[in-house]
């Protein structure tokens, strides 16, 4: 099978006025169609850096990127990209901004208004299809942006600290939902986090980048009773303690060495 992401020695440097900064350095991964893999590391270690070159918004010093069979030339239909923060237009509705994606795309038609609808509601969001962005919570907000990504129903997601400036409650429930939600479509996904317990919880494999300059330091396999436990329960496991002081220790050691 074709892997949905091919990264081949991937090496990125910043040019400033004065030096050039080795974000990433020979950086080889694939991630098979369906995985949900997760970036960690310690902050500025690359993990925006390699995903902007996987979503086509940065062309890498070297190497090559593959995404969905082909080389990676610029944004992509197939490859969905969510950040941080939520971008939603505050003079459109709920359901104006979560048409956006495919609005945008030229794929906009009443299906996909339907579809985008039926998210909204799988997405605790029913109801709220006419209100202003204002008028719904941080939580919330995130949640339409994810709608919004989903419903150009891209073959690749791509996450950045997606859930990073939630409430705890609210950031669990989302895991939860955004976890089952793409393995019943079977969407590919690369998730940037900096919570190792998230990371762990929602992920087929977890890679560990070391900072400065960014390299691959390991790949953790996420056994298959946590795998197969819903995110909020998977915490609950009692291999998940050990595997997640493990991952720590060895990111504790990566931001020392550097
Ligand atoms: P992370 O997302 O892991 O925190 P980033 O990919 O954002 O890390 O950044 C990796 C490194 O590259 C950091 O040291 C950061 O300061 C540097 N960097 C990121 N973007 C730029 C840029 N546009 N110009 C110069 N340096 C940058
Ligand atoms: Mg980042």
């Amino acid at each position: 099978m074709e892997p949905a992401i091919r990264l081949n020695d991937i090496t990125h440097a910043y040019l400033g006025e004065q030096a050039a900064y080795l974000a990433l350095e020979k950086v080889n991964l694939s991630v098979m169609p369906g995985e949900f893999v997760s970036l960690v590391g310690p902050s500025g270690c690359g993990k925006t850096t390699l995903l902007s070159i996987v979503a086509g918004l940065l062309v890498p010093s070297r190497g090559e990127a593959g995404v969905l069979g082909r080389p990676v030339t610029g944004p992509s239909p197939g490859v969905g990209y969510m950040l941080q923060s939520d971008y939603l237009f505050p003079w459109r509705t709920i359901l104006d901004n979560a048409l956006l994606g495919l609005e945008l795309t030229g794929r906009l038609d009443e299906a996909g208004r339907e579809k985008t609808r039926a998210l909204l509601a799988d997405m605790g969001l029913g109801g709220k299809e006419n209100a202003l962005p204002s008028e719904l919570s941080g939580g919330m907000r995130q949640r339409v942006a994810l709608v919004r990504t989903l419903a150009t129903d891209p073959a690749l997601l791509l996450l950045d600290e997606p859930f990073s400036a939630l409430d705890y409650q609210i950031k669990l429930q989302l895991e939860d939902l955004v976890s089952e939600t793409l393995r019943r479509r079977g969407t590919t996904a690369l998730l940037v986090t900096h919570d190792l317990s998230e990371a762990i919880a929602v992920s087929d494999r977890v890679v560990l980048l070391d900072r400065n300059p960014g390299r691959v330091r390991r790949i953790f396999e996420i056994p298959a009773s946590i795998r197969q436990t819903p995110p909020l329960y998977a915490r609950d496991l009692p291999e998940f303690a050990g595997l997640f002081h493990q991952v720590w220790k060895e990111m504790e050691q990566a931001g020392q060495e550097n």
